[in-house]
């Protein structure tokens, strides 16, 4: 079959840029070294926010993005726990309360739908403790179970006559004046008229034998599961200092940062993150970083002390070296298509990014924003 393009990457920003290309009437493949999913996508949380956004480019990404996942849970059904639960940022100490009150207000300026609560907010979220000092409320944050959302769309593309190839390494791309040439592991050859890399912090293990690379690196992230209990968790809670760490660019190695984030599950399990620390490759779970971020957590929810943490686990953010995804063509033909560096907000952005993707390919529109997504940028 001839092929438009070939997907590499089945994690979340393939998987959405996948079906994004099929829906523009696009021929695609999809190919993953591991099973469906197998990278950052697996070991992550699944909020949508846009309250740990600062007003710019990331917010109005995550904004248009919100409401791609919204059409994508009517357009095909919510089969991936898709749910608009909102979102509860929490101040302590009068410093804080006065700096959440600002970000609120700058939210609202850029159209955004929030609110501040300097009172009464136990209504909201009944097991905060007694240090809050205010919260910021956004109403239209949502949360997904991500690897239900890679599921349905391999679903629905496999049902429209996508081919997957799982488990098959691609070991080089030979990008010629008409087409790519993609090669697997095992020999198989697939050709096609652009290649994009959803390759997450992965994605300079095929640029570098082409002479070309983008700045991103891997920055681990803890996450523990507590088991179902009678805490109530009633939309995504974050400590204010969550937006700082999560925003970080400084690309420190020296430090392991912290900062509490809640999630409770439909199956009624709680996630609580989120450490941020540049260790290479590893993933092993440190246990003195994981008992900080437990009590990052029970400082602002203390009943989370009377949970047991089932398990523990960590992923790798793709970290981009300015703080923007890095999307768009890094070869002189301008067929090899790199979509990765969402570091901690790849989930909430990856339908806005398989949208400016699919642009590029359908279109050729390669410079939205004005090329300030572009890998270009990072050229001396
Ligand atoms: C602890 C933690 C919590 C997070 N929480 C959130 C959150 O709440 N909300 C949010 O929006 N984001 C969150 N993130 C960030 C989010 O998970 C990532 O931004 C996102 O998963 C990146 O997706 P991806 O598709 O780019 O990468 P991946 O999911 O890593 O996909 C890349 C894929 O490429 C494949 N691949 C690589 N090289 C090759 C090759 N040569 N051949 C074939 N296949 C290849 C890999 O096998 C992999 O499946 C979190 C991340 C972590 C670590």
């Amino acid at each position: 079959m001839a092929l438009d393009c070939v997907v590499i990457g089945s994690g979340i920003i393939g998987s959405f840029t996948a079906l994004a290309l099929h829906e523009r009437g696009l021929r695609v493949a999809v190919v993953d070294r591991g099973g469906l999913a197998p990278g950052t996508s697996r070991s992550s949380d699944g909020n949508l926010l846009s309250s740990d956004k600062s007003p710019g480019l990331m917010l109005a990404l995550s904004e248009r993005s919100l409401s791609l996942w919204g059409r994508f849970a009517r357009d095909y059904g919510n089969h991936c726990e898709y749910d608009p639960k909102g979102a509860t940022v929490v101040a302590r100490g009068t410093g804080e309360a006065e700096a959440l009150a600002a970000h609120v207000a700058a939210h609202r300026e850029a159209g955004v739908d929030c609110r501040f609560i300097d009172d009464g907010w136990l209504a909201y979220e009944p097991h905060l403790g007694p240090d809050t000092s205010a919260i910021g409320y956004w109403p239209a944050d949502a949360q997904v179970q991500p690897m239900l959302a890679c599921y349905q769309i391999a679903r629905l593309l496999q049902e429209g006559g996508v081919p997957y190839r799982f488990y098959r390494d691609v070991t080089a791309l030979e990008p010629g004046p008409d087409a790519v040439a993609v090669t697997l592991e095992g020999g198989e050859r697939l050709e096609a008229g652009h290649v994009v890399l959803a390759t997450g912090v992965w994605t300079n293990e095929l640029l570098e034998p082409l002479g070309r690379s983008v700045p991103v690196r891997p920055r681990k992230g803890h996450i523990a599961v507590l088991e179902r209990g009678d805490v109530q968790v009633n939309s995504k809670i974050a400590d204010f200092g969550y937006q700082a760490t999560a925003e970080d660019t400084s690309g420190d190695e020296s430090t392991v940062q912290t900062a509490a984030i809640i999630e409770s599950t439909r199956s009624g399990t709680i996630l609580c993150g989120s450490s941020r620390e540049f260790s290479g490759f590893d993933r092993r779970v440190d246990h003195h970083t994981l008992s900080r971020v437990l009590a990052d957590c029970i400082a602002i929810v203390p009943d989370l002390a009377r949970l047991r943490v089932l398990r523990a686990y960590t992923g790798l953010r793709p970290f981009p070296a300015d703080g923007l995804p890095i999307l768009g063509p890094v070869d002189d033909q301008g067929r090899v298509v790199v979509a990765t560096g969402h570091e901690g907000a790849g989930q909430g952005l990856a339908p806005v990014t398989a949208e400016l993707v699919a642009e590029m390919i359908a279109k050729g529109e390669t410079r939205p924003f004005d090329g300030a997504l572009h890998p270009e940028r990072f050229r001396q």
